[in-house]
């Protein structure tokens, strides 16, 4: 391995010896002149796939540097650079120093400039200015006056304090009257800086370089995961590691393999530390925390990445009670945190946190240009609200008859919205048959109250269903949406393809979560089979979520700045396999949370004998704004049990069962009744940050097709590694 890098290093050493401009560099004078690597290859960086790869230089005898190249002279000088002050101990009229990266230059004549340095959060304002013609002043304006903007400085000079915000915790902006500077390694000229810049995926590091807001997030993020860790400390939780290359189980989800050179041996990788957490618990250690590595093989969405980040919890002695309080009890602090230090901005309808009081604050901040971003000054939203617990509790079929989900967004409320009814009662056959082919179907509505007129809100959802179409979110075949336009102006109010009753019916329905219709409400009616509710949402119910995004998208609905929790629990203990692996057993269904989740009641378990699809689990998931932020269940902590549900119910081979042979083995030792949990970690900060997706809070994501596109990885395995691996050979 520290092989492998030293090659790389050299290689890349090379690389950077060849490409400084000058005389030769080489140790032997009949070393070939190489055109400079960044001449060889200009770059545009704005496109993905147009960066080529540099021809390896070829060094035909040894190399020394023997003359005194600019390059090398500054890379020679660079090693040595003084330390920064650190910006507690600015005090006006103090000489410091300061490192960051230099943005652009405003000249107001030949004696005055000004430059910003920013670093992280810090931003100082460098102030330039000379007399005499050969001063130290006159000297260092030139030296200044020839750095390309963006390249990283070492800068000396006075401080002069210029303004305070007008919050008292606010931090003070600064002048550094410039005495000296140090350029470290000047920016190139090829990479072309501006405004509304787009960067690439593959160059990662400028999309976080040049994005404040991203930057923001990544430094929130750590906030956030230290201010959880420090609520699990206190209350006696163990931070513990488990290992990253496990071995392969059939837990539900699809895992990534990790080839060994044993011919025939592979590692899994962990899709999560469940079944090193309920060790832990049978190892007598009373709670457990980490923040996990997880891989799942699935299919990339939004919400998805092959690599993610769990906080994972796990309680002995304890029940799922207990462990959904201790849940809701972390969430309260990190909404006190965010309540107390935090600002929620709007940037372009993302509403940011930023950090109260400091000058993280964006109206301190430099664009690209190098000027503070006195444009575009956000607004201010309401306040971050405390999280205070408890939760809203409601049953995954109370959930999904409501709001067609399994994880309401209880934001999409009265009056813009209402929940869903069901309504096969109120309507004729005839209706029925036009919007469905399934015999004796459930029939069900729902209502909006768009802010506009029945003909605005006849062409916004005219709109809505023609983009559906065009993207990859399919509505089923089981049956076409009805939709109308309550209009008054019109025979049966816009209703008349009920028929007369339908349209009276409906029209009269006014209950809590239906108030009486008006004139612009738009109605949807849609058909299902009559049968148990099984997986995350029914037609309707993401229809009616997608509905409400959009019109909230479109400025149709106010955005709604709340944090709305909400448990979802007694799930089924087992959904019908579908597209996931699941256990891989022989009974046509899997269990819905894992293999390892205990039924809910003495009931359910009985159930198990008779019609074990009817038994609920003791599982919860924990929903925010109708985003899965996590899931977890009461473990069966007794072997026999555990045994029986794999290989009885689930109908497992004898080698599907001895895989979990270890756990199996952890909990006939005396384990505890033990419960736990996992956050997405990445889905908490994605909605903290009212971001559309994780990898807008995940400093290296994976692209949707499961690339990292920075380090162009996975790679094409070479023969080398095939022959070591022993990959795609027969055995
Ligand atoms: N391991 C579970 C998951 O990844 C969480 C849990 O049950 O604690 O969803």
């Amino acid at each position: 391995m520290v092989r492998f890098l030293t090659d790389v290093l050299s290689r890349d050493a090379l690389r950077c010896i060849n490409s400084i401009e000058g005389p030769t560099l080489g140790r032997s004078a009949a070393l070939p002149r190489h055109r400079p690597f960044l001449q060889q290859s200009r770059r545009t960086l704005h496109h993905d796939h147009d960066i080529p790869t540099p021809a390896e230089p070829k060094l035909d005898g040894g190399a020394s540097p023997q003359t005194s190249d600019p390059r090398w002279e500054s890379f020679k000088k660079s090693f040595e650079f003084p330390k920064a002050t650190a910006l507690g101990n600015f005090r006006p009229g103090l000489d410091v120093t300061i490192h960051g990266f230099l943005g652009k230059r405003r000249d107001k004549g030949s004696a005055l400039t000004f430059c910003h340095v920013q670093l992280g959060t810090q931003n100082v304002q460098v102030v330039s200015s000379w007399q005499e013609e050969g001063s130290l002043q006159h000297n260092a304006h030139q030296e200044l006056k020839a750095i390309p903007a963006y390249s990283p400085v070492c800068v000396a000079g006075t401080l002069q304090e210029t303004g305070k915000s007008d919050n008292v915790n606010a931090g003070k902006t600064w002048d550094l009257k410039l005495r000296s500077v140090q350029c470290l390694n000047p920016f190139p000229k090829d990479i072309i800086v501006s405004k509304d810049a787009v960067w690439p995926p593959k160059s990662r590091h400028l999309q976080l370089r040049f994005d404040p807001l991203l930057q923001d997030r990544l430094r929130l993020r750590a906030l956030v995961a230290a201010r959880l860790s420090k609520a699990l400390r206190s209350q006696k939780f163990t931070q513990i590691e488990t290992p990253v290359l496990f071995k392969s189980t059939p837990e539900g989800a699809r895992e990534f393999l990790v080839p060994t050179r044993r011919q025939g041996y592979a590692y899994a990788l962990p899709q999560s530390p469940q079944q090193y957490k309920q060790v832990l618990m049978a190892a007598g250690i009373p709670r457990y925390f980490q923040f996990a590595k997880c891989f799942r093989d699935e299919d990339h969405r939004a919400d998805r990445q092959p690599e993610f980040t769990q906080l994972d919890l796990e309680m002995a002695f304890a029940s799922g009670q207990h462990v959904m309080k201790v849940v809701e009890r972390l969430m309260n602090s990190v909404f006190e945190m965010l309540h107390e230090d935090f600002v929620p901005t709007d940037f372009n309808g993302t509403i940011h946190p930023v950090r109260k009081g400091t000058s993280d604050e964006p109206k301190h901040r430099m664009d690209v240009a190098g000027n503070t971003t006195d444009k575009d000054t956000p607004d201010a939203v309401p306040g971050f609200q405390k999280a205070k617990p408890p939760y809203s509790r409601w049953s995954y079929d109370y959930a999904m008859s409501v709001t067609g989900s399994d994880k309401p967004d209880l934001r999409i409320q009265p009056p813009h919205a209402s929940n869903i009814y069901r309504v096969e009662h109120l309507l004729s056959k005839d209706f029925v048959s036009m919007i469905t082919r399934l015999e004796d179907p459930i029939v069900e509505a729902c209502k909006f109250r768009l802010e506009g007129s029945p003909h605005d809100n006849g062409a916004f959802i005219r709109d809505f269903f023609d983009n559906l179409r065009n993207t990859p979110q399919k509505l089923g075949a089981d049956s076409t949406p009805g939709v109308f336009i309550f209009d008054s102006s019109k025979p049966l109010q816009g209703l008349s393809a009920l028929g007369h009753e339908g349209a009276e019916g409906l029209a009269s329905i006014d209950e809590q979560y239906w108030q009486q219709c008006e004139d612009g409400d738009i109605i949807m009616i849609h058909a299902r089979k009559n049968e148990p509710f099984r997986g995350g949402s029914t037609e309707l119910g993401k229809i009616r979520k997608m509905i409400y995004d959009t019109a909230v998208e479109k400025g149709c609905l106010p955005k709604d700045h709340s944090f709305k929790f909400l448990w979802v629990h007694d799930f089924p203990l087992f959904s019908p396999t579908e597209d996931d692996p699941g256990q891989g057993g022989a009974a046509g269904f899997s269990s819905t949370h894992h293999p390892f989740t205990a039924p809910l009641t003495p009931e359910d378990l009985d159930l198990l004998k008779t019609d074990p699809l009817r038994a609920r689990a003791d599982h919860y998931d924990l929903v925010l704004n109708g985003v899965e932020l996590g899931g977890g269940s009461r473990r069966i902590h007794v072997a026999e049990v555990q045994e029986y549900i794999m290989r009885d119910i689930l109908k497992m081979t004898d080698q599907g069962v001895g895989q979990f042979a270890h756990l199996i083995e952890a909990l006939r030792a005396g384990c505890p009744p033990h419960a736990g949990f996992a956050f997405g970690f990445d889905r908490l900060m994605a909605v903290i940050c009212d971001v559309p997706s994780v990898k807008d809070v995940i400093a290296f994501p994976k692209s949707n097709k499961g690339e990292d596109l920075l380090v162009g990885s996975p790679t094409k395995t070479t023969p080398e590694q095939q022959k070591t691996y022993h990959l795609f050979q027969k055995s």
